[in-house]
């Protein structure tokens, strides 16, 4: 499919809602509305996924999110079926929480191709090629601020330095003091300190976050949480640093479930910001 008729066929499956706060509606306070897109990837395909576009009332930053690149990486995906019910009340999240369903229909890391490795993709290519076309098109026409891809590893980064656990992974150098700004937002309300996150820095030539800051300038980065740790710890991680991520970009959210706000949210932390 070419580039236009892919756009169109994602304008033709798009709804619109329009979701009122009940809470807000009871307490008798001007009603906000979150507007709500939806609309699917690859429709019509075995890799066909679902993503949203969820806005707060007052414009603000846009953050991208995509779970499931890898289908063996649960908390990923997990944590993100979980920002589906989050209330954007500033910005915009631009979110993929099944990118690669193929693969977490089977359970494995890359069915029946690593589609994280093939960005920007190809429009005309393969199954694999298409569906990174696809979710690429998405990311470079959503106009985000900052792109995340939600991913884990068998283990702890901190412990063995070819593994990925418990870190904010991301290809260039020039991203560090962004990356760190966030982990400081986060770090504080991580317990043990040895499963608060680090930086890592490797390079991935074709994986979304090293083509995104090639190819649109847009800052993006992994996290990878640790399969050592219980998975309810590891989809809490993963929101927790989507929470600092929001924070730092100055978004407005309401989490869902028994989610606390950080501790630093509403700290002035980076120079410059806000
Ligand atoms: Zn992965």
């Amino acid at each position: 499919m070419s580039r236009t008729a892919t756009m169109i066929a994602l304008a033709a499956t798009a709804v619109r809602v329009a979701v009122l706060s009940s809470a807000l509606a009871a307490a008798a306070l001007p009603a906000r509305a979150e507007e709500v897109q939806t609309g699917m990837l690859m429709e019509g395909t075995p890799c066909a996924t679902k993503y949203w576009i969820k806005s707060g009332e007052v414009e603000g930053p846009r953050l991208f999110v995509a779970g499931g690149m890898h289908g063996d990486e649960v908390a990923g995906y997990l944590a993100a079926d979980r920002l589906v019910d989050w209330r954007i009340t500033k910005g915009t999240l631009i979110l993929v929480p099944r990118a690669h369903k193929m693969a977490i229909a089977r359970g494995e890391r890359a069915y029946p191709g690593n589609m994280n490795a093939l960005f920007p993709g190809d429009a005309q290519g393969d199954l694999m090629h298409r569906l990174a076309a696809a979710i690429w098109a998405l990311m470079r026409d959503s106009k985000p601020d900052l792109i995340v891809t939600l991913h884990e590893s068998v283990g702890f980064y901190r412990e063995e330095p070819d593994r990925y656990g418990q870190t904010l992974t991301y290809d260039f150098d020039a991203l560090t003091p962004h990356m760190q700004a966030i982990l400081d937002r986060v770090n504080p309300d991580i317990t043990p300190e040895h499963d608060r996150f680090l930086v890592k820095v490797k390079p991935f030539e074709h994986c979304p976050t090293y083509e995104a800051y090639r190819w649109l300038k847009v800052p993006a980065t992994s996290i990878e949480t640790c399969r050592k740790l219980p998975l309810e710890t590891r989809i809490r991680h993963q929101l927790m640093v989507l929470m600092a991520c929001m924070d730092d970009l100055g978004m407005g959210y309401e989490p869902a479930g028994d989610l606390p706000r950080l501790s630093t949210a509403g700290a002035q932390l980076t120079p410059g910001e806000g």
